[in-house]
């Protein structure tokens, strides 16, 4: 009997992938990372593939390793490298590696030589988001030299590449901006006879608003795990994910009850209290104290009080709650608070709210599997 539970569908990550490539020419690389956003990153990686993503996007050689390690051999870029990494293991394992500046391309180079077989690299310029990739500044010798190294047989230069900072910004002028600066970047890349067969830019945001910026290939997260980038727009994509808890205790108290630590919440009347066996700890948000949305026993419920390390309570008044009963946070199915709830009352982005859920004592289920 289970406590608590994150459950996962892969068949709403396949629809989501698959509704996703209705809307674009270009390749889908489906975004992984953070063990695919809280959902579980070889399980998605897999179930995206089948739906018809082609490649996997990454941001540690860690997390690409761990890939491999699980048998998928499909294209995967990673992006998020600290120097003195194991690079020859990622060449090897055949995993493309992002390169934004001249010491990380030189650190490559050495560990092409050790393994004698060049490493795919894909150079990320930065187009404006003032993050990763090289300053524009920076660029063109960053380009001449990973043609060098192209020249000398230690590197295939695939991509070229950079993110976008807003494009979930209803504006699209910082949209506009960074594609003009990336396609600028293009420009001098093909002046100095770098024309990589993959350019990519666009995340979910930009796959779904922004059809200009699709180039050869997307890199959508979010919406694969059916999360919308753009409030007010589901796209009709299906959430992946539920978090549920099994009521632990109910009990009957008096009006003026204060409950939880510091008792921020007392009861206004008699009412049945239900404590539910998911806290902090587990990834509910404690900012979520006393905002919380919680079905339970056919209503939704605000969570009573602070959010604790390891539970909460919830006021369902006279409803016939027993302990043994679902709760749930959020989920796909009708009548389920959505994640988007959840990040409006934290105050935070839908994808917080699932990347940080789960833990060590909360199973991660995954429905929809297939044999692999
Ligand atoms: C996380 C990430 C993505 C995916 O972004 P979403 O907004 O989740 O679609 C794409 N590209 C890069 C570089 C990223 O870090």
């Amino acid at each position: 009997m289970w406590q608590s539970e994150v459950r996962v569908d892969l068949d709403a990550v396949r629809a989501n992938v698959a509704l996703l490539r209705t809307r674009t020419a270009a390749q889908i690389m489906a975004v992984v990372k953070s063990d695919g956003y809280g959902h579980g990153m070889v399980p998605c990686a897999r179930a995206a593939l089948e739906a018809g993503a082609t490649w996997l996007g990454v941001a540690t050689l860690g997390e690409a390793l761990a890939v491999r390690a699980a048998g998928i051999t499909a294209p995967m870029l990673s992006w998020l490298h600290a120097p003195g990494l194991d690079f020859a293991a990622g060449i090897t394992a055949n995993v493309d590696l992002s390169v934004s500046s001249r010491r990380s391309l030189d650190e490559i180079v050495a560990a092409a030589t050790i393994v004698d077989r060049p490493a795919r690299i894909h150079l990320k310029i930065d187009s404006g988001m003032g993050r990763g990739g090289a300053a524009p500044a920076d660029w063109a010798a960053l380009v001449e030299a990973a043609a060098k190294a192209q020249a000398d047989g230690h590197v295939e230069i695939i991509g070229v590449w950079s993110h976008l900072a807003s494009a979930d910004d209803p504006d699209p002028s910082s949209v506009d901006r960074q594609l003009a600066a990336f396609t600028d970047g293009l420009d001098a890349a093909a002046r100095l006879g770098v024309t990589p067969q993959l350019r990519h830019l666009a995340n979910s945001a930009a796959l779904l608003a922004r059809p200009d910026t699709h180039f050869d290939l997307v890199r959508p997260g979010l919406a694969v795990y059916g999360l919308s980038p753009i409030a007010g727009n589901t796209f009709d994509l299906r959430p992946a994910m539920s978090v549920r808890a099994r009521v632990a205790l109910v009990k009957r108290v008096p009006a003026g009850q204060g409950v939880s630590y510091g008792q921020t919440y007392v009861t206004p009347r008699e009412t049945t209290v239900a404590l539910i066996p998911i806290g902090y700890a587990d990834g509910v948000p404690r900012a979520a104290s006393g905002v919380g949305p919680v079905a339970l026993g056919g209503r939704t419920h605000t969570i009573a009080g602070r959010v604790c390390m390891d539970q909460f309570v919830l006021d369902v008044g006279d409803l016939p709650v027993q302990p043994g009963d679902v709760a749930v946070l959020f989920g796909g199915n009708a009548g389920d608070p959505h994640a988007d709830e959840w990040a409006a009352v934290c105050d935070t982005i839908n994808h917080e709210i699932v990347a940080r859920m789960g833990s060590a004592r909360v199973p991660r289920v995954y429905e929809g599997e297939r044999g692999s």
